[in-house]
């Protein structure tokens, strides 16, 4: 490696969206030198990140969810697509978060959450989440505040419920500035291959940005202490980006104190015959 992030600088409740500056690049320099460095520290975590899930998956007592919040444009796709571009398939199971359907809205707000979140062995990628309920729903008033209020609670609950039972979280905000936003979705109008990603809506929510700023600071605030604290990971940077995801999920591995199993029966006693 040629570099290591120091995650301590992003992590709330210390952390907050002020503090942490977008185009933030870390210990890597922003010439041609620093991007080579960071690339071929990403691959390293990458190798690293694929070895313990190994190991992670075997152990079998722990599971692992990240969650990705963002603004639109701010790089959740390509995150999922590169920084954890060396995990196993099988082991990781991504699920994106979309307007709730109307069987969703007839139950309490976690209950489409809940039955998304990873098993023990495996790893869960949230593309949104149930922070979309004190966000969205918040700013859009899609329901009363004194109802969006009371989510905080049920969310920190909801958290430590799962965990009391083996989940450690990476709750990942990709903190992106107003100008790189522009950028993203200019690009979306002008390049054909990413028109599809473009979304009218888009404008509507962009226009909604201190709303947003406020929201987030909030659920910052709130849902950010341990066991389950934020990263607000500097985007504007995508391989910076990259680099942070990748090193807090390593470093999510790691503190587990991973064991291989035991085996149930005295292999001694077996031989593979011819
Ligand atoms: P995208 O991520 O671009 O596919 O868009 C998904 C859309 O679903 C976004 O506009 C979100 O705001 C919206 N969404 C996700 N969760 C919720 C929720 N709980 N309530 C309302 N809208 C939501
Ligand atoms: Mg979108």
């Amino acid at each position: 490696m040629h570099a290591t992030i120091d995650l301590s600088r992003y992590r709330t409740p210390l952390a907050n969206l002020d503090a942490v500056d977008p185009n933030d690049a870390g210990p890597y320099a922003t010439d041609d030198d620093g991007r080579e460095a960071a690339a071929e520290d990403l691959d390293e975590l990458i190798e690293r990140m694929a070895e313990l899930q190994r190991k992670f998956y075997a152990d079998g007592r722990f599971a692992l969810l990240l969650v990705l919040q963002a603004l639109d444009a701010g790089g959740k796709d390509g995150t999922i697509r590169r920084a954890l571009s060396g995990l196993n398939p099988q082991g990781v199971r991504v699920r994106s978060f979309k307007r709730p359907t109307e069987l969703e809205l007839a139950h309490d707000f976690l209950w489409r959450i809940h039955q998304a979140a990873p098993r023990k062995g495996e790893i869960g990628v949230f593309n949104r989440s149930h922070y979309e309920d004190v966000l969205v729903v918040r700013v859009d008033g899609l329901v009363p505040e004194d109802v969006w209020r009371r989510r905080y609670e049920h969310i920190v609950a909801f958290e430590r419920l799962l965990h009391d039972a083996g989940t450690h979280f990476v709750k990942v905000y990709l903190h992106i500035d107003r100008d790189e936003q522009r950028e993203r979705l200019q690009k979306r109008l002008d390049d054909p291959s990413r028109h599809w990603k473009f979304d009218a809506n888009d404008l509507r929510v962009r226009a909604q940005w201190d709303d947003y700023r406020a929201a987030f600071a909030e659920m910052f605030a709130r849902t950010g202490h341990e066991p389950t604290p934020w990263l607000i990971v500097p985007a504007n940077r995508k391989w910076y980006r990259d680099l942070v995801v990748a090193t807090a999920m390593v470093e999510a591995m790691e503190a587990l104190d991973l064991r291989w199993p035991e085996p149930s029966v005295d292999l001694s006693a077996f031989t593979v015959g011819d």
